[in-house]
């Protein structure tokens, strides 16, 4: 475990100091020698190969070579002075250029000597050439191959960083010296049968060789056992809390499937269940029986069928003499649910109630006094029913949609709605990476919808550009002629609102020119409406009195009109990857052949591009939500912010999927055995837990 000597402030490394111990902090969030330790290289330039000249490409990075220096000679005058040295091998010629530090670097360069030249290779008229490059003098003597050609760390700095001489070979420096010294204060944090049981490196050289290591199998194994260590700590964390919360908390017993359910499920359910939903259906039946309270994550693509699964879950807690709540994280969302549901159970059968910000005070009176008295049975609303003026009678079951634009906090909130607290089922909008999965909701329970309801057609998606935009046209039309109806979605993202509003403007006028009256009806939606005109726009195109709908991006989440069979997204290419993804689960919903077509600007990216072609290619959310991590990284995907995939050193949710279940089976299999990590062989383990969650108290609950 870390000892108390790596908790000291950075300043008092040797060579840091004040004012570069400040920039670190500012820069690189370095406060102290263990998080120094752990600013581990990003990269790793291989130096144990050199290239021939000839053999130099535009677009490599730093590469080796090893020359004779043939010239050298200083030109220019003042600002534009600079030190050219011409070298050349069997192969071709270099040129070496420094436009700073001239005069020292000249002196200690001798024409005819071979040098190891180290640099990032750019053309300049055709001809090879490097800007300031590392210079070392070559003995033909076998030692000096030996003592440098390894692999060199490379470190992530910042220009701030850079004024106090910390480029990356400064702060390679820095950890030279923080293991030079403290090394040996350095302490294994991992009982001996794991690391005996996955052929651990040990942690003082794990974390001597992530910096410094002399080949690439060494490097392979530190960076395996840190990766390990780093997501099995925060494995134990997550099962921890999950334990701890189970011991803590009883759950309400549901153990009737009473009249409710029953008749809902025989006489009105208008389709029967997939399979997936009936499993789905089967492991919440199991939770919400065994006494402790159930903390489940729902995961299932666009159009699985979710809703239904919530709602049968909150006819068993109605069965069973309980309230449910269901929320969402907007309006339009809130309301479309409360009309699924009300669709779904005709009037007289349960009390179904919405609140949202926009519902007048009387009738937000009646909902408390109705929920207090325990007459009403479901509510549904967005934050609003998170207040404290929001009072249940016996809340048993609480769904949250779209979770990953709620925090943890919300979560907890309205656990404290009811003395015993309720069963929460998590819906997610779109599927998420296993590996984050893992980490982020590490103390749920997981259960996945990976089918479609039967008889769906599979969206099909095009990708067209700006030129192609007629065949657009033309295609809206034929299929509006066919009595379907179409969303165009704009883009609206806040940095650039004005812009934005222009395309939505422009967009507007295009379509309405386009599509004119009394022939089409548009409805148009976009955040500066009010709540009232978006809805009652909503309204319009939910009843079938509008063909097109034109909207940014406030259509993204739920809304559900099975007629629509096309959703054209503008600019397609400067959308994420799951936020085209659930634009395009708005289509499909009905029994018709669904179209998506992505317009973009001819001239894109290549993530842009990577982003469009996957969305041609397939309609999986799983795997379109592996890719999505893959282009931006597991910090960038929503919801990650708060859930300490950030605070990852080592391991990487990208590429570590295996590493991490492992991780997590051993916490499992240890926490079975040994609940209270009290047997003499997880002493360790038990220490270095405590040390690591900052003396957190061992019954508190995040
Ligand atoms: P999501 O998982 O995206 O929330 P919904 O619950 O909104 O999906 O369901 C999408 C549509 O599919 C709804 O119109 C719903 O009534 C319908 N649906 C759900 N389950 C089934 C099923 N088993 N068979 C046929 N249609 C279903
Ligand atoms: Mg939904």
């Amino acid at each position: 475990m870390e000892s108390k000597q790596f908790q000291t402030p950075i300043e008092y490394l040797k060579g840091v100091g004040v004012s570069r111990a400040e920039a670190l902090k500012k820069e690189l969030q370095i406060y102290s020698f263990d998080d120094l330790l752990k600013h581990y290289p990003y990269k790793y330039i291989d130096r144990t190969r050199f290239y021939k000249i000839k053999d130099i490409q535009p677009d490599m990075p730093y590469v080796q070579v090893l020359a004779r220096v043939t010239q050298k000679e200083i030109l220019g005058e003042k600002h534009s002075k600079r030190l050219i040295v011409q070298a050349k091998d069997e192969t071709g010629f270099l040129e070496l250029a420094w436009f700073q530090g001239i005069r020292w670097i000249e002196k200690t360069i001798i024409p005819g000597k071979v040098y190891i030249i180290f640099g990032k290779p750019g053309f300049f008229n055709g001809k090879a050439q490097m800007s300031h490059p590392e210079l070392e003098l070559y003995f033909s003597g076998a030692n000096q191959q030996k003592g440098n050609l390894t692999l060199q760390p490379a470190y992530n700095s910042t220009e701030k960083l850079k004024q106090f001489s910390l480029d990356s070979k400064g702060i390679q420096k820095l950890i030279a010296t923080l293991l030079e010294q403290h090394a040996k204060d350095i302490h294994e944090n991992l009982p001996l049968y794991i690391i005996n049981r996955y052929r651990l490196m040990n942690r003082q050289e794990a974390c001597r060789y992530i910096h410094f290591p002399d080949n690439s199998n060494q490097l392979k194994e530190a960076q395996y056992r840190l990766k390990f260590e780093e997501l099995f700590f925060l494995q134990l964390k997550l099962l921890k809390n999950k334990l701890l919360r189970t011991q803590k908390f009883k759950g309400n017993i549901f153990d009737k499937v009473g009249n409710y359910f029953n008749e809902f499920y025989q006489h009105k359910l208008p389709f029967p269940l997939t399979n997936a939903q009936k499993r789905v259906l089967k492991e919440i039946r199991q939770d919400t029986q065994r006494g402790v309270q159930m903390n489940r994550l729902l995961q299932g693509d666009v159009g699985s069928g979710k809703t239904v699964v919530a709602l049968m879950c909150m006819l068993l807690a109605i069965d069973n003499g309980f309230q449910a709540c269901i929320m969402a994280p907007t309006e339009i969302l809130a309301t479309q649910h409360y009309e699924t549901i009300k669709s779904l159970v005709d009037d007289g059968f349960i009390e179904v109630a919405l609140l949202t910000g926009s519902v007048p005070q009387k009738a937000r009176k009646a909902i408390h006094h109705q929920l207090e008295d325990g007459s009403l049975h479901i509510l549904v609303g967005t934050h609003a029913l998170i207040e404290d003026k929001v009072q249940y009678k016996n809340l048993g079951f609480v769904v949250i949609d779209e979770q990953h634009r709620f925090g943890v906090e919300q979560r907890a909130k309205l656990w404290r709605k009811n003395i015993v607290p309720p069963h929460v089922l998590v819906m997610t909008a779109t599927p998420i990476p296993r590996t984050l999965a893992m980490t982020m909701y590490g103390d749920l329970d997981i259960s996945v919808i990976d089918e479609l309801p039967a008889g769906r057609k599979p969206i099909q998606t095009i990708h067209f550009y700006e030129a192609q935009r007629l065949r657009m046209f033309g295609f809206m039309k034929q299929e509006i002629a066919k009595g379907r109806q179409v969303y165009v979605v704009y883009p609206l993202i806040k940095e650039s609102e004005k812009l934005d509003l222009k395309n939505l403007d422009d967009g507007i006028e295009t379509m309405s020119r386009e599509f004119p009256k009394p022939q089409y009806q548009l409805s148009i939606v976009h955040g500066k409406l009010k709540a009232s005109e978006k809805e009652y726009e909503m309204q319009r195109f939910i009843k079938g009195e509008t063909q097109i709908m034109v909207a940014t991006t406030v259509i993204e989440v739920g809304v559900n009109v099975p007629n629509a069979s096309v959703m054209i997204i503008e600019n397609a290419e400067r959308f994420g990857l799951s936020q085209l993804h659930q634009l395009r689960g708005r289509v499909g919903r009905g029994a018709e052949q669904s179209y998506c077509i992505l317009m973009s600007k001819e001239k894109l990216s290549n993530d842009g591009r990577i982003r469009l072609n996957t969305m041609v290619k397939t309609n999986n959310g799983f795997e379109i939500a592996e890719i999505d991590m893959q282009l931006r990284g597991p910090g960038n995907i929503e919801g990650t912010q708060q859930s300490g995939v950030l605070d990852l050193k080592a391991a990487d949710l990208t590429t570590d999927y295996e590493i991490l279940t492992q991780a997590r089976n051993l916490v499992i299999e240890i926490f079975e055995k040994d609940p209270h990590l009290a047997a003499p062989e997880n002493q360790l383990l038990n220490q270095a837990f405590q040390q690591k969650n900052g003396g957190l108290s061992w019954d508190k609950i995040s």
